[in-house]
């Protein structure tokens, strides 16, 4: 299968970075000087990745809240597959979440995507990052690095070099769903292509994997809002 993809060259970048735009583009970031065969075997080692995030059939979802309006008493906000209300308080002056509703300081409801942007990170590095941990020693993989971005990619991240990267959007949905695509990531430093080893792996780890593709079928658009 070929690949078509732009590369932008960059005096100032260390490594080599493959993303896919929302037009669906692949561009290939290089250090200025970076060979041609070197960004090919890159390109080559992500083939699969690229051709997931290429194809994948997205449907069009209006975002739940305009960006740019006011957080409201009494509107609700996913987490962990759950949509829960917030409640705007004086008392606090940082985002909680207690007895299933979310706290949120009133001073800081006009900044809604940024407070709860920052808060959604904060958890998913909390809550994401100890299970990519406990699943890699569950399975003998060795990862170099776990890392959270703020990537609009639909879950995990290909890199060469066994870093495993999650989207922090991913802290909206249920744990069985995250599990699943931290096991996935690790499953593809085991085996690159999803083969029937590939879904072993997988089904080992997690025996309700298919619930999990089905809820990111249904709610893969959770994924691209920005809060
Ligand atoms: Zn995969």
């Amino acid at each position: 299968m070929e690949l078509d993809y732009a590369i932008v060259y960059s005096p100032k970048r260390k490594r080599l970075t493959i993303t896919v735009e929302r037009d669906r583009s692949i561009v290939v970031k290089a250090p200025t000087g970076t060979s041609i065969d070197k960004i090919q075997e890159v390109v080559e080692s992500c083939k699969l990745w690229l051709y997931e995030k290429t194809h994948h059939e997205q449907k069009y979802h209006p975002p739940l809240h305009p960006p740019g309006k006011e957080l409201v008493n009494g509107e609700s906000l996913p987490y962990l597959g759950r949509n829960y209300q917030l409640e705007l308080s004086d008392s606090s002056n940082e985002i909680q979440f207690i007895n299933n509703h979310f706290l949120v300081p009133k001073a800081q409801a006009k900044q809604r995507g940024d407070i709860f942007k920052n808060w959604y990170i904060q958890q998913a590095k909390e809550q994401i990052l100890p299970r990519v941990k406990v699943n890699a020693k569950r399975m003998g993989v060795e990862f170099n690095l776990a890392k959270i971005t703020d990537s609009k990619y639909r879950w995990g991240s290909c890199t060469p070099k066994n870093n495993v990267i999650f989207n922090w959007r991913l802290i909206k949905t249920p744990m069985f769903v995250i599990d699943y695509v931290i096991v996935h990531e690790l499953a593809h430093l085991l085996e690159s292509n999803h083969t029937s080893i590939f879904w072993n792996i997988v089904a080992v780890q997690v025996p309700n994997y298919q619930l999990a593709k089905k809820w990111l079928r249904e709610h893969g658009n959770v994924l691209e809002e920005d809060f």
